[in-house]
């Protein structure tokens, strides 16, 4: 398990190896193609975690290339509406660069910026994490978190820990 922080400690997310080992599967599957999907779990009662219980793969009509994604909405709704029975909710986006820096894009930043304007998602922080790097060897995850119209990164507790004695 791995719990990314932002700086200022305001929220953690967390993910487990499990939740790890679908993102890099679903990495592994893609090749050379970029691949993502949506992020599943719930708020920590205090609203200071995020954990992340689920990856989606991508919905069929999402567009996959090498260096693009843009994600499809076939059959989401359904899966965030029975996540939901189980108190799971929409948490945000992930997607993977393949074989690139994971560090998301500008493009990736405006989307991730809409999805927080937008409505339906119901969900004004998403989440963004992006999967670089080869997949089977040397995975690189990055996560951020839409605040105040921007998309901050988060970084490892442990590394927060070295950087900022508490
Ligand atoms: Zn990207």
């Amino acid at each position: 398990m791995t719990t990314f922080v932002t700086n200022d400690r305001r929220l953690g997310v967390v993910i487990s190896g499990d939740v790890h080992c679908r993102l890099i599967e679903h990495c592994v599957r893609a090749g050379h193609k970029e691949t993502g999907g949506v992020l599943i779990g719930h708020y920590t009662d205090l609203h200071d975690q995020a954990i992340v219980t689920e990856v989606t793969g991508p919905p069929s009509d999402s567009i996959r290339r090498r260096a693009s994604f843009i994600r499809g909405l076939a059959g989401l709704q359904g899966h965030v509406d029975r996540a939901w029975r189980r108190h799971r909710y929409y948490l945000g986006e992930w997607h993977f660069h393949p074989f690139m820096p994971a560090t998301p894009s500008d493009r990736d930043k405006t989307q991730i910026k809409d999805f927080s304007q937008d409505a339906a998602y119901a969900c004004p922080e998403p989440i963004l994490i992006v999967v670089g790097g080869d997949p089977r060897h040397d995975p690189q995850i990055e996560v951020g978190v839409m605040r105040e119209k921007n998309l901050v990164t988060l970084v490892p507790s442990d590394e927060v820990d070295r950087l900022l004695p508490r």
